[in-house]
């Protein structure tokens, strides 16, 4: 049987062929690198798989080597096809492996296909007639860092103005604490909203703002026909999202707009592990990865 595995900062989750789902803590390890691999090494061997998709929150070449990870730096600079030596595997950047995922099980009839994850950080995916466009060093589709307003918030890079600056995670609890001098976590500011409270609704109109005007760019940068909205921020918020593809429509040039559908996400927080077994279960000359 296959698996896909999907490495992020806190949990190693793990998402079988027949479905069930494992949810490994990795945290308290992650300070000590060689403890870390080790029991990354573990996961993905355990159950004596067939063959591992892989999926990482990082910067991931199509050699399968962690150039940088800013969320889980004992990944930097490591080659999970080496870690993993004996097993069958394919390493791809965790939202380029949900993208495909979303793609195989959800939107096999969409031929131009983006994927938008919001949580911590932003990131895409871009699935083209059934293909994972990943780039030609495996990194495309870094739309979380694509400029929206020139000399804007700090983003986690370290660049001014970025979209995930204004739509992660951080982003969103930034726009908060301006303004209302209150520091709060996202889920909080999320639930006030629902609640009606004034700065937290703000807060979340600016975010759809900023939303827009990133999937506005997307949108016409790739012509995609279904635009798909993942990740724990968006599952936060879709009550407060309501009309957001006819929003996009509206901001967007009539031709792209016309064949566009948004959707949100089903598949909540095993979306990656999930699109990873669906890489490890695609055939590679399909896939197109080495
Ligand atoms: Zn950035």
């Amino acid at each position: 049987m296959k698996k896909g595995i999907d490495i992020g900062g806190t949990f190693v989750k793990v998402f079988w062929e027949d479905g069930t789902r494992e949810k490994h803590y990795i945290k308290e390890l992650s300070k000590d690198r060689q403890a870390f691999l080790t029991k990354v090494r573990e996961i993905a061997l355990s159950g004596e798989p067939e063959a591992v998709g892989v999926a990482v929150a990082g910067f991931t070449s199509t050699e399968g080597v962690v150039y940088r990870s800013p969320n889980i730096p004992a990944l930097d600079g490591v080659n999970l096809r080496e870690l993993f030596k004996g097993l069958k595997v394919k390493v791809v950047n965790d939202v380029s492996a949900g993208a495909y995922g979303e793609w195989f099980y959800e939107h096999r009839d969409s031929k131009v296909l983006l994927f938008v994850a919001i949580g911590t950080g932003l990131g895409g995916g871009l699935v083209v007639e059934g293909r994972p466009f990943l780039g030609a060093c495996g990194c495309s589709l870094e739309l979380g860092h694509h400029t929206i307003r020139v000399g804007g918030e700090r983003c986690s890079c370290g660049r001014l103005g970025c979209w995930e600056a204004y739509c992660s995670s951080y982003g969103l609890e930034r726009t908060y604490q301006r303004l209302s001098g209150e520091t709060l976590k996202d889920f909080h500011i999320v639930q006030r909203a629902l609640q009606g409270e004034p700065y937290a609704l703000k807060a979340v109109q600016e975010f759809k703002e900023h939303l827009l005007t990133g999937l506005m760019n997307a949108v016409h940068l790739f012509n995609p026909d279904r635009v798909v909205l993942g990740g724990g921020l968006i599952d936060l918020m879709a009550g407060l999202l309501e009309g957001l593809e006819e929003e996009l429509k509206a901001t967007c040039e009539s031709l792209p707009a016309k064949c566009l559908r948004l959707f949100f996400s089903r598949c909540a927080e095993y979306c990656m592990a999930r699109g990873a077994l669906a890489l490890s279960l695609t055939d590679d000359t399909q896939a197109k990865l080495a």
